[in-house]
C-alpha cells in the first residue's frame, strides 16, 4: 500500500504545482519560513501517518530522540478536550526532519483552499495571510472575510478543496490507484496518545 502511495504522492506533486504556479500572485512563501508548521494540529489520515513513521525509524537515533521528546512534551501540555494548536514535532532547526514524507496537508501549506461550513462554500486563507503574508492581498482583516471579487480580477486559477476532499478529487484523476485507503483522519498528535 506505502508503494502505491508513493505513486499517488507523485500525481499530487505534480497536481499542486499547477496551483502554486496559478497562485504565484500570493504566494509569498520563501525559504526558511516555517510559519505553516508552527501552529496547527495536522490532520493526518491512517496511511500518511504510517508512511512518515516509516520514515521516521530510518532516521539518525539522535533526531528520533528529538522527535520523541517533542512528542511527549507536547502529549504532556495537550488538554483533554478541544483542539490543541501546536509546533509539529518533526519540525526541527526551522526544517522539517521528514519532508519528503510529510502529509498532504503540508503540501498545500501555503495555498487558500474551500472548506463547506454550514453548508455554504467559503474560502480558507493561510494563517499567514493575516499576517500580511499569502492572499493578504484578498483578505479584509476588519471583518475577517476573503474578497473573492478581488481573487477574480488576478485571473489566477481554481481554488482548492480542503483535505480530504482534496484527496478524493486526486484520486480520480490518478490512474491505477483507486483501490488506496487512506483510513481514519486525526489530528497528528492523537496518533500518538495511548489507546484506551
Ligand atoms: S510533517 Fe513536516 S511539513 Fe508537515 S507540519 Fe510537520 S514539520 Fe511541517
Amino acid at each position: 500500500m506505502l508503494k502505491l502511495y508513493e505513486k499517488y504522492l507523485e500525481v499530487v506533486d505534480k497536481y499542486l504545482q499547477k496551483y502554486f504556479e496559478d497562485q504565484k500572485p500570493f504566494i509569498h512563501c520563501k525559504e526558511g519560513c516555517t510559519y505553516c508548521c508552527e501552529t496547527g494540529d495536522y490532520p493526518f489520515s491512517r496511511l500518511e501517518m504510517e508512511y512518515l513513521m516509516a520514515g521516521f525509524v530510518k532516521l539518525p537515533a539522535e533526531i528520533q530522540g528529538v522527535i520523541k521528546k517533542n512528542i511527549a512534551d507536547l502529549l504532556n501540555r495537550k488538554p483533554q478536550e478541544g483542539k490543541f494548536f501546536h509546533k509539529c514535532p518533526f519540525l526541527i532547526d526551522k526544517k522539517c526532519a521528514l519532508y519528503e514524507r510529510r502529509g498532504i496537508i503540508c503540501r498545500v501549506f501555503g495555498l487558500a483552499a474551500f472548506d463547506i461550513v454550514d453548508g455554504k462554500k467559503v474560502v480558507v486563507i493561510p494563517e499567514c495571510g493575516k499576517q500580511g503574508l499569502n492572499y493578504s492581498e484578498i483578505y479584509d482583516s476588519s471583518n475577517s472575510t476573503v474578497d473573492m471579487e478581488k481573487f477574480k480580477s488576478f485571473n489566477t486559477g481554481e481554488i482548492l478543496p480542503c483535505p480530504p476532499d482534496l484527496n478524493n478529487m486526486i484520486k480520480k484523476v490518478a490512474k491505477g490507484i483507486d483501490d488506496l485507503e487512506f483510513g481514519e483522519i486525526r489530528p497528528m498528535l492523537n496518533w500518538f496518545e495511548k489507546q484506551s
